[in-house]
């Protein structure tokens, strides 16, 4: 998923009024932060392939260490314990563990079953990503309800907050348009490139939004 896992970091606002907009929008895509890594290492493998499932050029062929579910376990529990350690705020952690927890469920929906359960054991994935049109309205809706979710948890507080917000929401839904109805990217190293954009626009438009939006319950 791509929208999807922004839609539960957003969704997450009532709940952690504590919890960074950076660290909502970050901790639900954690796993896909590591997978750059693992890639870049040669210690997990995948290539596009143009036209392999209707919604992605992806096939993901070994990726025990960011996206096996006992991995994801791992990854959950670090960041948890780094936030807490950062901030003392407990119930702030044990949402940071179930947002990184929740993208290993969302891509076994999304994926075809490349999924492992643990490094070395079968895969799975319910292939949602086979349907282009199931796709475009799953993540759509799940987006939409996430922004309103969020839009109703914070009170803006200047232009940015009032207008960065939306900005940024139009942004992710065009790149997720993008990537999904546009060209495949021609290869992984350009797809790293574009995520590690992705990620350092989407972290600085969080850190500048969050200043004039805070949580209501803050
Ligand atoms: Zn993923």
């Amino acid at each position: 998923m791509f929208l999807g896992h922004f839609a539960v970091g957003l969704a997450a606002r009532p709940l952690a009024p504590r919890l960074p907009l950076a660290v909502l929008l970050a901790a639900p895509q954690a796993l896909d932060l590591v997978w750059p890594v693992m890639v870049g290492l040669g210690l997990e493998r995948a290539r596009i392939e143009p036209g392999h499932l209707e919604a992605s050029p992806l096939v993901l062929e070994h990726m025990p260490y960011s996206h096996s579910l006992v991995a994801a376990l791992g990854w959950a529990l670090l960041c948890a314990l780094g936030y807490r350690l950062v901030t003392r705020d407990r119930r702030g952690a044990v949402v940071v563990a179930a947002l990184v927890l929740s993208h290993w469920l969302l891509d076994w929906v999304s994926h075809e079953p490349d999924m492992p359960l643990w490094p070395g054991s079968g895969r799975y994935g319910l292939g949602l990503w086979y349907s282009l049109p199931a796709t475009l309205a799953t993540e759509l809706v799940m987006f939409a309800a996430g922004a309103w979710l969020y839009t109703r948890a914070t009170v803006a507080r200047g232009p940015i907050g009032r207008f960065g917000w939306p900005f940024l929401a139009v942004l992710l839904t065009a790149g997720f348009l993008a990537a999904v109805l546009g060209d495949p990217p021609p290869t992984i190293r350009a797809l790293l490139i574009s995520v590690a954009v992705l990620i350092v626009v989407v972290i600085g438009a969080a850190i500048a939004i969050e200043r004039q939006r805070p949580a209501r319950a803050a």
